[in-house]
């Protein structure tokens, strides 16, 4: 990708309506358009970003069995007033211009749906267990959209159910998923910390948030320092300093950001959409449930708010929009080559071609960016240098050109 061709353009001033971090970097770096409030585009560079997190959450929900699928936006009137969760504060109401009620929700969550889907190739214990996922965009009704892309209207979401002839085979699932999930966190660059927390609305029962610890998170959590054993405080009698129940360790009050959680749901939605299997005796029982969510683009902000510093965003390599940042400098017809070398080898780059700006722009360009690798071929340097930067790192060095190959491996 070249800077002179790419139609989008980084911004030198914090937007003045953006409190968070992440929100300034994504906006001011042009991954993000602001479209409302809670409502943004993923541009050019910030879907390469929210693709990747797309990909490393596919490959590891395919490990533990989940097939992909891809549901409607609209969701009738029919799925969600079995389980009373049709009229629920969260959703936006689709009204069609001739109808003066609302018959369609635009789709916040979609056990529903896919329960009603089962029920047509479910009938027996042999066709059990299964679970299935899509990635798709979300409609939530906050009533104060903020924190940028921490708290959205809408937003891309990847949310997994799973499907099971008892409640055993549901507790192996939810560890299976469990373990899957601290695996997407940790390739994605993020410390996530497994915390019980309530069922809220949604379910009777306790259900676990993946957090990860950050200032401006809007949780609170209480996490021992030994075992790393959390709870959210809005079920928790912890308090900072307190013991742990599970170890010796002492507990710490810490803000946290939730970037996944996952659901015992039990037989709540089978029994409310008529899912029913035969076991081995021919007992006619209800399918016993558990829901999987991850917020990608909460992902991608949650990456931001840790990996930062006052210049630019600091990219994990497994995440970033391009692994390499070419900028060429002053009139020379090296950095094309290397631009060329470097795509044909199958290498990310995003090479600042820009005849017009200075190299304090550019550098400043690669910094807000945050590639992990920069890469500098300038009038300057002789045929066979190039200089080279890490993102995370103050050191510059001049090396070969020859010898680069062996620093791109990520
Ligand atoms: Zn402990």
């Amino acid at each position: 990708m070249k800077v002179s061709k790419l139609f989008t353009k980084t911004i030198r001033e914090t937007p003045a309506d953006e409190e968070a971090i992440n929100a300034q970097f994504l906006m001011r770096g042009g991954f993000v358009f602001k479209n409302s409030a809670g409502v943004y585009s993923m541009l050019p560079l910030g879907l390469r970003v929210l693709q990747k997190i797309a990909n490393i959450i596919r490959e590891e929900m395919n490990l533990i069995g989940g097939q992909e699928m891809f549901m409607p936006t609209l969701v009738e009137k029919k799925y969600m007033e079995p389980t009373n969760r049709w009229d629920l504060e969260v959703g936006y109401f689709a009204k069609a211009k001739s109808e003066k009620e609302a018959s369609f929700v635009l789709g916040w969550s979609h056990e529903e749906v896919l329960t009603s889907i089962a029920t047509k190739y479910v009938n027996s214990y042999k066709d059990l267990p299964f679970s299935a996922y899509q990635i798709q965009n979300k409609f939530r009704h906050e009533a104060r959209a903020k924190s940028g892309l921490l708290r959205g209207r809408e937003f891309m979401m990847k949310d997994l159910y799973s499907f099971h002839a008892s409640q055993e085979d549901l507790d192996d699932y939810y560890e299976k998923a469990r373990e899957a999930y601290y695996k997407v966190f940790k390739r994605c660059g993020l410390d996530a910390i497994y915390t019980v927390a309530a069922g809220g609305v949604f379910t009777e029962k306790f259900t676990h948030e993946f957090q990860v610890a950050a200032e401006v998170g809007e949780d609170t959590i209480y996490v021992c320092s030994e075992c790393k054993y959390a709870e959210n405080k809005e079920i928790t009698k912890l308090a900072d300093g307190n013991s742990c129940p599970k170890c010796s360790g002492k507990v710490k009050e810490t803000q946290s950001i939730e970037v996944g959680n996952i659901f015992d749901n039990g037989t709540r939605y089978s029994e409310a959409l008529g899912l029913y299997f035969m076991d081995e005796n021919g007992n006619k029982k209800p399918v016993v449930m558990g829901a999987y969510g991850i917020g990608l683009g909460r992902v991608m902000a949650t990456v931001i708010e840790v990996s930062h510093d006052d210049r630019g965003i600091i990219w994990p390599a497994s995440i970033a929009p391009f692994k390499v940042h070419l900028i060429s400098l002053g009139k020379n017809t090296e950095a094309e080559k290397v631009y060329n070398e470097l795509h044909e080898s199958g290498v990310e780059v995003i090479y600042d071609d820009r005849e017009d700006k200075s190299a304090g722009e550019k550098f400043a360009d690669a910094d807000l960016i945050g590639c992990p690798l920069r890469l500098v071929v300038s009038a300057k340097m002789s045929e066979d240098e190039i200089e080279i930067k890490k993102r995370s790192e103050k050191e510059v060095s001049v090396i070969k050109r020859s010898e680069f190959a062996k620093h791109l491996k990520f």
